[in-house]
């Protein structure tokens, strides 16, 4: 069998999804050289400027204009300056023998058969015989684009369909042809998976594949029980969001973000493509979107979709389209009685099933649209895909749901969905048929922490396919597996003589129970296992300290309270960090405050690529007190090494603008960048993986003869003159006016810790040291009016107050 080996990419097509892609690519350390077309015509600037379609920065003009959107794109395609300097942009006339050096060429050119067939003419006289080939296209059938290609083409093709924005939409779908050698299709779902960090699919080559198949009909069906029950563009994004566990934008707050044309393009090919009748009619724009389209209400892009902002005297103002006049209107902000009834509920399938069954106008349309697409996504087995499972994933990870169509039939019940078709003479289709007659009443089933599917040909509960190198802890929450457990956070064996630290508490704060656990965990551990992983499946690692507890016991001025809990939170993280067995984190997403204090002071972190690590305390005028500052510290102090006198200085000045900015990483690598992870930590692209690999990084830690770490008593401190710089530095940002007055009072207090207190020459001091200023910062901090004011706005608005 063929062997593959990506060092290298050629990305063709530097628009939206090409030049993101290359983007990509470089965060995974791949190199690509991306390519577009030379243009045909000089710009008004250009010939101002006296240039001919020859001069260079002409010809790579359009691909130079995709790469900077890319790199300017909000949020961040890239990692990081470095990751970007991986890109090499050229243009199809002058460069396409580049190629020949890539060990992969992706084509995201315009979707168009035609225009993608004549790109892939050239790719054949200049790629190397073997080398992957593959189309992003979202709508074109892959066969159809290889078609009458040479046989070593062909066997080397395939469709690559990422989401966009690549960096962050988890889905990959890969879709092979007939003539593709499955060696390629088996590597590239591996690389995908590993390499890129993508949760990929495998697809059939059918129309517009699996998630944009499913999601283009749920929306035709949205659009017609909107219409037809009578509801405002604002009432379906309310009912079709988080409520439903959907992201935030929901329906026409997504559509106005990727354009309405976009959409209406994916109806239409879908309706050009299928041949069934009856399910070509449910592909149809309706009238009002095709009206949107002429005059260009288009979305963002054109400045209006199915929103506006409208500024007036009296500020910006938000309307929404009323489609049966097409004019805009004020938002109204609308309620349902039924969503306050069911906001208390915590489980999202109890929630749903109140709603979907529910005799009100919420419930009407929330049955339409999801007993429609329920029964398609079920009719569609195996027509696109011959497992529901691949369904789910493609649904949860090309859009952000919760719960994939198969999820939900569950949530809502499988026989109680069947029982209302029936009763409003609908067809059940053939898989949900198949369900109810072999006495089974849902499509999936967990069985001692693993999860089973139905599988149709069977019908029979069979094993989910796993992804190598996944872990995923709800599996591990079974009797056998809870070594312990309290309200916000567990001891789960992981097997191999690992244990895990998981953390759920609300938004993962660390609160008492966490911090007992802490404990528990490293005497547990000791005894027990050869070491721990600290990681948990929340949305995030964690949100910091709980700012409630700290709020409250200052507000009733209980300053022994508020000590006892710093003491004992940088006595758990000491704890952990001179345990006998090696303790290794794996956050991903956001590791804040008192979050990011245990991850760096575990022994070894492996982090998700996805990580928003920082402290932010000063934010909400505290200073880090777990050990934080002291971890900061001597780590600066380390790197200076004997030349303290001359290297420290900007070491600890280095330091005290990431925590006095409360700068938070935009991802693992700038983490890297700024200090907060070291070299010897790690870094896992696939955010799924994490547990794994710490798992991994704990047992090889383990197999070396683990020692800990002996507590410093040696760490130099710049004192009195290294205090008086930093302070220098808040008077002169004080008075240009970059910070309040207030932020100089945090500063100083922040300045104090870090350069050890205030004494005379350098010294050397322990880390106990350095934790006590840290605790006295904080407490005194806590005292003040204005901290507690930042705290409570904090909690209040979510965002930081700078007063
Ligand atoms: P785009 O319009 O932003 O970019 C297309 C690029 O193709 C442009 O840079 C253009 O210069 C180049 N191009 C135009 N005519 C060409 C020609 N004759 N020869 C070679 N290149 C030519 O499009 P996009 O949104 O990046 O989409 C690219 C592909 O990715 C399409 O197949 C699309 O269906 C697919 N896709 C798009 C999205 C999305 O959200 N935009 C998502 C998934 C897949």
């Amino acid at each position: 069998m063929a062997e593959f080996k990506i060092r290298q990419a050629a990305v063709l097509g530097a628009g939206v999804m090409g030049s993101k892609i290359a983007a990509h690519l470089a965060n995974a350390g791949i190199p690509s050289y991306l390519l577009d077309v030379a243009p045909s015509e000089l710009i008004p600037e250009e010939q101002s400027k006296g240039l001919t379609l020859d001069s260079p920065a002409v010809r790579n003009r359009i691909v130079q204009t995709g790469w900077k959107s890319a790199l300017n794109s909000k949020p961040a395609a890239v990692f990081s300056p470095e990751a970007a300097s991986l890109v090499q942009t050229g243009n199809f006339t002058d460069n396409l023998g580049w190629i020949g050096k890539a060990d992969w060429i992706v084509e995201a050119v315009t979707e168009n058969l035609e225009v993608k067939r004549k790109l892939f003419e050239q790719v054949e006289s200049h790629r190397r015989p073997g080398t992957p080939v593959s189309s992003n296209t979202s709508g074109i059938p892959i066969h159809s684009i290889a078609e009458g290609f040479s046989e070593d083409f062909r066997k080397h093709f395939l469709g690559t369909h990422f989401f966009n924005p690549p960096r962050y939409l988890k889905l990959l779908e890969i879709i092979p042809t007939p003539a593709t050698d499955p060696g390629l299709t088996h590597f590239l779902m591996r690389f995908g998976e590993d390499r890129l960090g993508k949760g990929v699919v495998l697809c059939k080559d059918t129309p517009n594949f699996i998630a944009n198949r499913i999601a283009t009909h749920g929306i035709c069906v949205l659009f017609k029980a909107m219409v037809d029950e009578d509801l405002t563009v604002e009432e379906v994004d309310l009912l079709t969001g988080p409520v439903l566990g959907r992201p935030k934008s929901a329906t026409f707050r997504t559509f106005d973000v990727v354009g309405v044309d976009t959409f209406v393009f994916v109806i239409r090919n879908l309706h050009d493509l299928l041949s069934d009748p009856a399910e070509r009619e449910i592909f149809t724009v309706p009238a009002f979107v095709q009206t949107m389209l002429q005059n260009r209400w288009l979305g963002d892009k054109t400045g209006q979709g199915f929103y506006k902002k409208v500024r007036s005297a009296r500020g910006t103002e938000i309307q929404y389209l009323d489609y049966h006049s097409m004019e805009y209107r004020p938002a109204q902000g609308p309620r349902f009685p039924a969503l306050d009834k069911i906001k208390k509920l915590p489980a999202l399938e109890k929630r749903l099933r109140k709603l979907v069954f529910g005799s009100d106008r919420a419930g009407k349309f929330l049955w339409r649209v999801l007993s429609s697409s329920l029964s398609y996504a079920a009719s569609k087995i195996p027509e696109i895909s011959d497992d529901i499972v691949s369904v789910d994933r493609a649904m949860k990870w090309g859009f952000l749901h919760k719960l994939g169509p198969f999820e939900t039939w569950d949530a809502l019940g499988v026989e109680a969905v069947a029982k209302r078709l029936q009763e409003e003479q609908r067809p059940i289709p053939p898989l949900v048929q198949g369900v109810l007659a072999s006495g089974k009443n849902s499509f999936y089933k967990g069985r001692s922490g693993k999860t089973l599917y139905f599988e149709p040909a069977t019908a029979a509960y069979v094993k989910e396919p796993e992804r190598p190198g996944v872990i995923v802890l709800s599996s591990f929450r079974t009797r056998s597996r809870i070594v312990r457990q309290n309200p916000g956070a567990s001891l789960l064996d992981l097997g191999d003589g690992v244990a895990c630290l998981e953390f759920h508490s609300k938004m993962n704060s660390v609160d008492a129970d966490i911090i007992q656990m802490m404990n528990e965990a490293v005497e547990e551990v000791s005894r027990n296992f050869e070491g721990l992983v600290i990681a948990n499946d929340g949305d995030n690692f964690s949100a910091g300290a709980n700012l409630v507890e700290v709020l409250g016991a200052a507000r009733a001025g209980k300053w022994d309270v508020i000590d006892e809990a710093i003491r004992s939170f940088q006595q758990a993280n000491s704890r952990l960090r001179y345990s006998e067995k090696p303790v290794v984190t794996a956050p991903h997403q956001m590791a804040l405050g008192g979050g990011c204090e245990i991850v760096i002071q575990s022994d070894q972190v492996h982090a998700a690529a996805e990580l928003y690590i920082g402290f932010v305390e000063v934010g909400v005028g505290l200073v880090p007190a777990g050990g934080g500052c002291m971890e900061m510290v001597s780590r600066a102090a380390r790197e200076a090494g004997s030349d303290s006198d001359t290297d420290l200085f900007p070491r600890i000045r280095k330091v005290f603008e990431l925590i006095g900015t409360a700068r938070v990483s935009g991802s693992a690598s700038e983490a890297r960048a700024s200090g907060l992870l070291s070299e010897r930590d790690h870094i896992s692209m696939n955010q799924d993986q994490r547990i794994y690999h710490a798992k991994q990084d704990v047992l090889t830690l383990a197999r070396e003869g683990y020692r800990p770490p002996v507590p410093r008593n040696d760490i130099p401190v710049l004192g009195q003159p290294g205090l008086a710089s930093l302070k220098l530095g808040l008077h002169t940002m004080e008075r240009a006016g970059y910070i309040s007055a207030y932020d100089k009072v945090v500063g100083t207090q922040l300045a104090v810790v870090l350069t050890g207190g205030a004494f005379l020459g350098t010294r050397k001091v322990s880390e106990q040291h350095l934790r006590d200023l840290e605790r006295e910062a904080f407490l005194t901090l806590c005292g003040q009016p204005k901290t507690q004011e930042r705290m409570e706005h904090m909690l209040r608005e979510g965002k930081p107050l700078r007063n």
